[in-house]
């Protein structure tokens, strides 16, 4: 492990998206990390977005676990590891090995995922191991094998360089994938390409798309059934692709020449001239590059939408050729990696496939493993079943929180309390999964583990620890193998990462002579030193011929005739007709500034400024029927549950749908944890649940008061209200709501605060007829605890507040924070736009309204999107609407 010692600059990669950017980790003298975009990096070339820059502000100790824990008493490594060798062997001899099961996850290291696999699938001999990458992009991996006969992403990042058209598809790029997406846009300025955006909500990705198509949520097969109809119809098939290297064209030809414009108008709700609109750009454009998202994998009808997608770029022959190819983006840091090694139920190792007889032989040989899975495992939400009506009695879960992310999130709640035994390896102590564990087994977090991941171009990229291993925590490798050497299996006698590297890379190629396509046995004899400093590098990369580079361009698939299938996609049913009772559609997806369920951006205060609680996204159509305001709290009900939330109305949201962000867990909030709402309906192919279409209704949530505090410690919210809770620099924020006025003002606060009433200064103004009431505790020259409290929303400066638990209040100076925002000297910097440079919406209305008339003069101004660019279109349409406002 590549430990670094303070100022020593050690090269890595970020934890977070499937884009993989570089990262460089300067350990400081006082104990922080400096962090930089890796200019040598070929994903990212330098640019970090807002996560990758506050990774920084993400590795401190609090919460962390340290040491393995048995029933939550702390116990030594050797104890708590017999115990899940012995409770795991006990489940295989009395119930078979399908009793058994492992749900890990896309933030693993390819050495752990290869492990766990191995262990599982040929140790154990079942394939219930399953990954939340599930949840992310299993319908772009069966779209894959049903049209490539191999789960092959043909494009490369350059392909953004080198189109003319890119159509994304489902994905917001912006927010999702925010430094391909800065790519891009320099790409436009600079070869005038034009972008066009398929998604129902006008997203950031949306606004600066020349074109952006609207359209009715689950509607994209219809879409692109069209454009095949309308390809055909301009006579652009590519015949002589087609005749050597495709087969299928009449079926899927036959599904699409029912769907004229009229009808896929119809069905999309998008006018027709839009839908030519696209349907003649793709069709005068060769160069043209579909990127597709979770908007299409996250859909009952993933996998058809997917192929749909695929059999355009077929049928035309634009595939693996510069700028031309269709491209499923990943969403986690690994979810490639996971998938090289067969992390999922229903693959195997190295890219071959579990139903394959011959291709489960080779493995086993290869592993000398003694018992095969002989069919492919249960896919995450089936595994969840299993695990709840007790077919499954000992889990576990590696670096991923199910209680929060799974659909119908409850029944997992319900499942791991009936599991006889859950085991959690995790960074974090308390997470909405980890308190059901019955073993908690310490990991390495970012910054300290050591391996590789592979991101959506297929680059494999070292992650190289800079950090001393906390307490006792230890690799995921090491703990499968312990647990592995344990149950009485040898094979799992690994030194470090590099020796599992060398034994994935030997399996890639081992029986291979092209006939796969994940071969990096160039790699397998790969020394440790080698290892260490080894620079990324894309797939394939055999012992001998052609590297890296695009697939397909001329054939060569890895179907038996190495032709391949074009899909014949019919039209996808409706997947739950709306009712009277939940007459809208939720939507759920990410944010620009979090990742998953924060348990690490939730740490960071600059990634919380522009959305500090949780909210839901409701066109303002929608929220006048509801009687809901801007800034209401507003309750969203589903068939399975409640939320409550923030109301952001929005034109940008689609009338008939609302959207609510996938991060918040009852760690941050009171009631946002949204995937207990939504439908746990799966594709039928891929077993990815549909998240983003689940019937939901919206109420005004009638609060009798409302409250607003700042904290140094972590607050202690009012038993039944609502809340929600972000850091600050120096302390915490936190929004409150509730239907029984509190009656002791001061003794709440003192509770919120985490101090006895008597142990702080108090200051306080209460307003009793009016029901307000302010008050501030303070410690010396510190600011224990500010609370402000009214029955309507507290209107006050919430970065002013936050400011002051970062500075010094001297007595003369305490009544000032009662009056919630600062003088006339410092005025109220507003939700933070830009969350690298901390710069508020008030402070670039105001260069806005003082004449600042362009996005590169204020970034000259306030170096306002000047680091990830993610918050560009946001300023450029606070400029847009503030010359519509002079203008009218
Ligand atoms: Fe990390 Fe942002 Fe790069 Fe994704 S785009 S890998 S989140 S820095």
């Amino acid at each position: 492990m590549a430990e670094g010692a303070a100022g020593q600059t050690i090269r890595t990669t970020c934890p977070y998206c499937g884009v993989g950017c570089g990262v460089l980790a300067t350990p400081q003298d006082d104990g922080s990390v400096a962090i930089a975009g890796d200019p040598d990096h070929p994903a990212n070339f330098g640019k970090l977005c807002s996560k990758g820059t506050a990774l920084g502000a993400t590795l401190g100790m609090e919460g962390r676990l340290t040491h393995p824990s048995i029933h939550g008493q702390q116990a030594g490594w050797d104890a708590a590891l017999e115990l899940v060798a012995s409770r795991f062997s006990e489940a295989i001899a009395e119930h078979g090995p399908d009793s058994v099961a492992l749900y890990v996850s896309g933030q693993l290291l390819t050495e752990d995922y290869y492990v766990a696999n191995k262990l599982m699938k040929g140790f154990i001999g079942s394939a219930n191991i399953d990954t939340n990458s599930r949840l992310c992009m299993a319908s772009s991996v069966a779209a894959h094998r049903r049209a490539f006969g191999s789960d092959t992403v043909p494009a490369l990042y350059d392909d953004l360089d080198e189109a003319d058209l890119v159509v994304l598809v489902g994905s917001n790029f912006a927010w999702c994938h925010p430094v391909l997406f800065q790519r891009l846009l320099a790409a436009r300025e600079s070869r005038g390409m034009r972008i066009i955006v398929i998604d129902p909500r006008r997203t950031m990705t949306a606004e600066a798309a020349d074109l952006h198509l609207p359209l009715e949520p689950d509607s994209d097969a219809a879409l692109f059934l069209g454009l095949l109809r309308h390809i055909e119809a301009e006579g652009l098939a590519d015949t002589a692709y087609l005749e050597a290297h495709v087969s299928g064209p009449e079926a899927a030809l036959a599904e699409a020449r029912a769907l004229p414009v009229a009808r896929v108008a119809g069905l999309t709700g998008l006018p027709a001239e839009q839908i030519r609109a696209f349907y003649e750009a793709f069709a005068r454009t060769p160069r043209t590059l579909t990127i597709f998202s979770q908007g299409v994998n996250q859909s009952v009808r993933g996998t058809d939408k997917a192929n749909a997608i695929i059999n355009c770029h077929l049928y035309t022959g634009r595939i693996g050729k510069p700028g031309a190819s269709p491209f499923s983006i990943t969403g986690q840091p690994n979810a490639m990696g996971g998938r090289e090694v067969g992390g999922l139920a229903n693959m195997l190792a190295a890219h071959m496939n579990i139903e394959d007889g011959a291709a489960r032989e080779r493995v086993q040989r290869f592993w000398q493993a003694p018992t095969m899975a002989t069919q492919p495992g249960l896919k995450a939400v089936d595994l969840f079943d299993a695990v709840l009506d007790g077919r499954i009695k000992a889990l576990w879960i590696m670096a991923t929180n199910p209680a929060d992310s799974l659909p119908e999130a409850g029944r997992v709640d319900a499942a791991l309390k009936a599991c006889p035994f859950v085991v959690v390896s995790d960074i974090l102590t308390e997470t909405d999964t980890t308190r059901h564990a019955h073993v908690l087994l310490p990991a390495l977090g970012w910054g300290e583990k050591d391996g590789t991941v592979t991101n959506s171009e297929r680059r494999i990229s070292r992650q190289r620890g800079f950090l001393p291993p906390p307490g006792e925590a230890r690799a995921d490798w090491w703990m499968l193998a312990e647990v592995a050497r344990r149950m009485g299996f040898s094979g799992f006698d690994y030194a470090d990462a590099a020796a599992i590297f060398r034994e994935h890379a030997a399996l890639s190629a081992f029986e291979n002579d092209g006939s796969r396509d994940f071969d990096i046995g160039g790699v397998a004899a790969i020394g440790d030193a080698a290892f260490d400093a080894m620079a990324p590098f894309l797939w394939p990369k055999p012992l001998a011929g052609p590297e890296g580079g695009r697939f397909f361009a001329r054939g060569g698939f890895y179907t038996p005739d190495r032709k391949a299938r074009m899909i014949a996609v019919g039209l996808p049913p409706v997947s739950k007709p709306r009712d009277d009772r939940h007459g809208l559609w939720l939507n759920t997806g990410r944010i620009r500034d979090q990742w998953h369920t924060m348990t690490r951006t939730g740490r960071a205060p600059a990634l919380l400024g522009q959305f500090g609680e949780p909210f839901v996204e409701i066109h303002p159509a929608d929220a006048e029927a509801a009687g809901i305001a801007a800034a209401d709290l507003v309750r969203v009900t589903t068939p399975h549950g409640e939320a409550i939330l923030r109301a952001l109305v929005t034109k940008r949201q689609r009338p008939g749908s609302v959207f609510v962000p996938i991060h918040w867990t009852d760690r941050f909030a009171s009631h946002a944890r949204i995937d207990r709402l939504v439908d746990r309906m799966t594709d039928p192919v891929s077993g990815q649940p549909g998240l983003k279409r689940t019937p939901a209704r919206i109420d005004r949530y009638a609060a009798h008061w409302f409250g607003f505090a700042v904290t140094a410690q972590r607050p202690t919210p009012p038993a039944g209200a609502y809340w929600a809770i972000a850091p600050v620099e120096g302390g915490y924020r936190i929004e409150m709501a509730g239907e029984h006025a509190p009656e002791e003002i001061q003794p709440m606060a003192a509770r919120l605060f985490g101090l006895a009433e008597d142990a702080a200064e108090w200051v306080a103004l209460h307003d009793r007829e009016a029901g307000r009431s302010r008050l501030a505790a303070f410690r010396g020259e510190a600011l224990a605890g500010a609370l402000f409290l009214g029955p309507e929303p507290v209107a006050l400066s919430r970065a002013f507040l936050a400011d002051a638990m970062a500075s010094r209040h001297s007595a003369g100076e305490r009544f000032r924070i009662l009056a919630g925002r600062g003088g006339a000297d410092r005025p109220d910097r507003g939700a933070m736009l830009c969350a690298c440079f901390q710069v508020g919406v008030n402070e670039i209305l105001a260069a806005i309204r003082s004449g600042t008339a362009s996005v590169e003069a204020i970034g000259d101004a306030l170096k306002a999107g000047t680091n990830c660019g993610s918050c560009r279109h946001d300023i450029r349409r606070m400029l847009d609407d503030h010359r519509l406002e002079k203008a009218g």
